[in-house]
């Protein structure tokens, strides 16, 4: 048993059951408005909740979901009380008492899982989907718990099991008559899957900015108008812009969405030049920050010279992705200057807001080539241990076709496609050693 939603305040508070003896609990705690001689399966009553004393304890309604058509594919029920602490927590008291256990963290989707309702990499898209922070977000993880990525990796499985039967075939029966297999065969199988498994990487990029965002530095000497670009994209002050230089101390973290991308701006400090023979220290630490950033916006001021401090910035990120932000448009025309010929420089105004549809444009493009691709319809991945895992299928599979042409024999080869699936089966859960299971579920809520 476990609380199915928030426990604070709120329009309705929801208590769930799952296991064997769910209809029993309900039954011995839920008196219907009408007497019933069965409870239908999904079908909602409305009735009251009663303590061991036969004392009322909230007006409810209550559910009972059999099994295997349920959340858990066990016997689940649930009672809908009034939301707020102190009637769901007399709630879960009732069936504890009754002798149900409290749910632990994610235990619901667990056995769901366990009873192969869903498949792991469905089971994680359950937390991504309670924890996106954009639509795309959720839209990624609808897409997983829908089945996209699993239905790939079974196809890549197939296909790989197919080839692994050729090649076992041969090896358990050598004294029957089979052919040995034609290596030709079981070459083309396996690049079949490597290169669909290729495919899948490399939604990787765009699949993980759905779902994580990105991290943006917005990185420039003093005054050049950090601040004031901040607060242009986020679209309300946040960020304090005043006239003295260097006046944004601490780092600013900001998030919105742009383009269903959830993004983190960071304003720092500017790169400073001081009369301590530290300068090059200054350059070390900006590009520490700057190498956790995806993109840095380099601003820089448009209506002014490049300066020394200027350069200094340009400096410290020179090997990331970089957009340069010529700032205060407003003031006049801007050319780039000789230095910025090797950078995408976008002329803006946070003033008035000229040229930040363009800078957007280009953020997005730069994270999602196929952008709009809202419609996207195949798998697309963004897990890192997911991708971990095809990384490890993709390198068995290396060694099998190296081994294939070395002409290894058979039990070595029929040993990296057994690894191949393995990895493979680590993404949906046939292979996934407990440890991992235990963390992936431990991120969950209790009631989930
Ligand atoms: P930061 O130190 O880089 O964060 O710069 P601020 O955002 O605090 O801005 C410094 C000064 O430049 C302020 O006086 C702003 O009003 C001014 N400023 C910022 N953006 C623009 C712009 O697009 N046009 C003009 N004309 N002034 C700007």
């Amino acid at each position: 048993v476990g609380p199915a939603t928030s426990t604070a305040e709120g329009g309705v508070g929801i208590i769930r059951l799952s296991g064997p003896r769910s209809e029993e609990f309900l039954r011995l705690s839920f008196r219907p408005a009408r007497p019933l001689a069965t409870m239908e399966t999904r079908r909602l009553y409305f009735g009251h909740l009663l303590d061991r004393k036969g004392e009322v304890v909230d007006e409810v309604l209550a559910v009972l979901m059999r099994g295997p058509l349920s959340y858990t594919r066990e016997d689940v029920a649930e009672v809908h009380c009034h939301g707020g602490p102190l009637p769901l927590r007399r709630a879960l008291d009732i069936f504890i008492e009754l002798g149900a256990r409290l749910a632990r963290p994610g235990e619901f989707t667990l056995r769901a899982f366990l009873n192969g309702r869903i498949d792991l990499a469905q089971a994680e898209a359950v937390i991504d989907l309670i924890r996106s922070r954009s639509e795309s977000g959720s839209r990624v993880a609808l897409g997983q718990l829908d089945g996209k990525i699993s239905r790939s990796i079974h196809r890549f499985r197939d296909a790989l099991l197919e080839v692994l039967s050729l090649v076992e075939a041969y090896i358990d029966f050598p004294e029957e008559e089979i052919e040995p297999p034609h290596l030709q065969a079981l070459q083309d199988g396996v690049k079949g899957v490597l290169r669909e498994v290729d495919g899948l990487l490399l939604t990787f990029d765009s699949g993980r900015v759905l779902r994580e965002g990105l991290s943006i530095l917005i990185l420039g000497r003093p005054n050049v108008g950090k601040s004031s670009l901040l607060n242009a994209l986020l679209g309300e002050a946040r960020a304090i812009v005043t006239e003295v230089a260097g006046t944004t101390r601490d780092t600013i973290e900001e998030s919105l969405v742009l383009g269903g991308i959830p993004l983190r701006l960071i304003d720092t400090a500017g790169i400073r030049q001081t009369d301590d023979p530290v300068e090059a220290e200054g350059v070390r630490r900006a590009r520490d920050k700057v190498g956790h950033a995806d993109l840095v916006l380099l601003v820089l001021d448009g209506s002014q010279e490049l300066g020394e401090e200027d350069l200094l910035a340009l400096e410290a990120c020179r090997n990331e992705r970089v957009l340069v932000v010529a700032n205060k448009a407003d003031l006049g025309p801007w050319t780039p200057p000789p230095p910025l010929a090797p950078f995408t420089a976008i002329p803006v105004s946070s003033h008035t807001g000229e040229g930040l549809d363009r800078l957007r444009d280009r953020i997005v493009g730069m994270f999602l080539p196929e952008a709009g691709g809202e419609a996207r319809e195949g798998a697309l991945l963004s897990d890192r241990r997911h991708r971990e895992a095809l990384l490890g299928c993709r390198e068995a599979l290396d060694r099998f076709l190296e081994g294939v042409s070395r002409e290894d024999s058979l039990d070595l080869l029929a040993l990296e496609l057994r690894e191949a699936l393995h990895r493979l089966g680590t993404i949906t859960g046939e292979t996934t050693p407990e440890d991992v299971l235990d963390r992936i579920f431990s991120r969950f809520c209790i009631g989930k």
